[in-house]
């Protein structure tokens, strides 16, 4: 294992910072009071960047370019041919550029630099593919009134959207809340999480190299309590998709409710159950298991973060599942063998540390892992509890960290009871060669998705989101495009027509 202190030399030896402004109206500029705030790299907590805080009077000038964007500018009243062409320039710049985004996601995020290039921008840049395809096909239905009244639907763009962004992947939470709006016709204000706010930026600028015409794509960095709430509050805003906590998602909610009544669309926490049964291929499902919760140190909203084990494979399992985290590769971020990072900042470090402190007082065995390690940087390692119960505070709350709980579970009809007592529900993995089984545990789960012998099948065209406290609406899938259409009924009558 090469040291921890060392997890982004490489990046910082190397990679430049270009753009470090917000961007209003196809313009990169300071924020009007002046005020900076800094990124750290989480692998060194260093500063890596001193970045234009925006504010409410920033918000204010990005809607103003967003609006006049979209009531007097040309994108709305584009083609859907126009708008898909450029939407699948901006997806080929995205991929000549994955190095770069890979780069910054490393320094910025604390993430691996392989599966940010080969997976995270590629799924970006196919996002903008995919909905480049549907650009041209957003239609409405011909209607068969009751009265002598001919009707049709329009969808047209809701206008001016707010995406307010979570940190754990920038680039991909950019593509799916940016292409779809695009394809729509939308003009938006982009207020990235204040931990990674650097990835936005890039795009911000290839955007301009794509054809998106000023005004449409402005990009606000800033803090939560000021530009997140001055962007879910705005009254010229006209809906707003928000992907965070379940707290926060709260807040925007009421924000939107308390200004003008914008629709909301919240992509929030999830404390998702990842069941194995005694028949599953116990070799897939231990590495399953650990890659749905140590991907990305674990910052994952789609965790699988209960473990439920049958209690004929548990002991095996555990066995099994143990070797696997303690050989769990750490080393330079850059190197594509390395399998963990730090966390993405200093707060979700601490969150960790505690959580995983409930979990030993409250008698959950530590397995392996507990601790941080390396002299520099927010580094925790891979932790595994077993023994854990459904009372637990690391059984109940949304850890967002490298830490395993497993329970243990006797009956199909016990763990769907255990699996939906909590209050998200996001995701589900199923593990089980049973098809009964499979059958009757993803019909009986609430939660967004139910992925069976297979984990993180996160794709384009599936629509992803949650049921309960884990929010509503959905991304990804042609679902993803009606956050950002809206229906209109024209009618005209119909004289002495002999069909009627
Ligand atoms: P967070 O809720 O703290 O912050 C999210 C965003 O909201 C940030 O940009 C922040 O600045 C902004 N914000 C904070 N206070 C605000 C306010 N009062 N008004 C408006 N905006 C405000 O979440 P986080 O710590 O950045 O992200 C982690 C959470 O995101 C986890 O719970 C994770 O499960 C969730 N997440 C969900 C999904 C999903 O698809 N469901 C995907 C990724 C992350």
């Amino acid at each position: 294992m090469s040291s921890a202190t060392n997890g982004s030399s490489k990046s910082a030896a190397t990679h430049k910072i270009k753009f470090t402004k917000l961007f209003i109206n196809g313009e990169f500029v300071d924020s009007v009071s002046g005020n900076t705030f800094e990124a750290i790299n989480p692998a060194t907590e260093q500063v890596l960047a001193t970045v234009a805080e925006g504010r409410e009077e920033d918000v204010d000038l990005a809607v103003k370019a967003a609006r006049e964007a979209f009531d007097n500018g040309p994108w709305p009243r584009l083609s859907g041919e126009a708008r898909r062409k450029v939407l699948l320039k901006f997806a080929d710049l995205i991929e000549e550029n994955a190095d770069e985004f890979a780069s910054l996601e490393v320094m910025n995020g604390g993430k691996l630099f392989g599966p940010v290039k080969n997976f995270e921008v590629p799924i970006a840049s196919e996002t903008f593919r995919y909905f480049a395809g549907a650009a041209d096909k957003v239609r409405g239905a011909t209607l068969k009134m009751s009265k002598n009244i001919q009707a049709y639907t329009l969808r047209e763009p809701i206008g001016v959207v707010g995406h307010i962004t979570a940190w754990n992947s920038p680039a991909y939470m950019f593509a799916t809340k940016v292409a779809p709006a695009l394809a729509a016709g939308c003009t938006m204000v982009i207020k990235p999480a204040e931990h990674t706010p650097l990835t936005v930026l890039i795009f911000a600028h290839l955007s301009k190299l794509a054809g998106v015409p000023d005004g449409v794509i402005n990009v606000v960095n800033g803090f939560g309590k000021t530009a997140g709430a001055a962007v879910s509050s705005h009254m010229d805003i006209d809906a707003v998709t928000f992907t965070g906590s379940t707290e926060v998602g709260r807040l925007v909610m009421q924000a939107a409710a308390m200004s003008n009544l914008k629709p909301v669309y919240l992509g929030l926490s999830g404390k998702s159950p990842f069941i194995v049964f005694d028949d599953a291929d116990i070799h897939k499902a231990v590495e399953l298991a650990t890659i749905g919760n140590l991907t990305n140190k674990g910052e994952m909203c789609v965790a699988g973060s209960r473990i439920f084990v049958q209690e004929g494979i548990h002991n095996v399992f555990v066995e099994k599942l143990t070797a696997m985290v303690k050989g769990w590769p750490k080393g330079d971020l850059f190197d594509l063998a390395t399998r963990h990072g730090p966390q993405n900042n200093k707060k979700q470090y601490e969150k960790v540390l505690s959580y995983i402190e409930h979990g030993k007082k409250e008698g959950a065995t530590l397995v392996t892992g507990g601790k941080p390690f390396g002299d520099k940087g927010y580094y925790i390692e891979p932790t595994l509890f077993t023994n854990v119960t459904d009372d637990m505070t690391i059984a109940k709350n949304e850890i967002f960290g490298p830490v395993i709980s497993v329970l243990k579970f006797k009956t199909v009809k016990e763990v769907i009871k255990r699996a939906n007592a909590t209050k998200y529900g996001l995701v589900s993995g199923v593990m089980t060669k049973n098809i009964d089984i499979a059958n009757t545990v993803s019909r009986s789960i609430r939660a967004g998705a139910v992925w069976i012998n297979c984990y993180l099948a996160v794709d384009r065209d599936a629509p992803h989101g949650g049921y309960k406290m884990s929010g509503f609406g959905r991304e990804q899938g042609l679902e993803a495009l009606e956050h950002y259409l809206q229906v209109k009924t024209v009618a005209t009558p119909i004289y002495d027509s002999p069909w009627l």
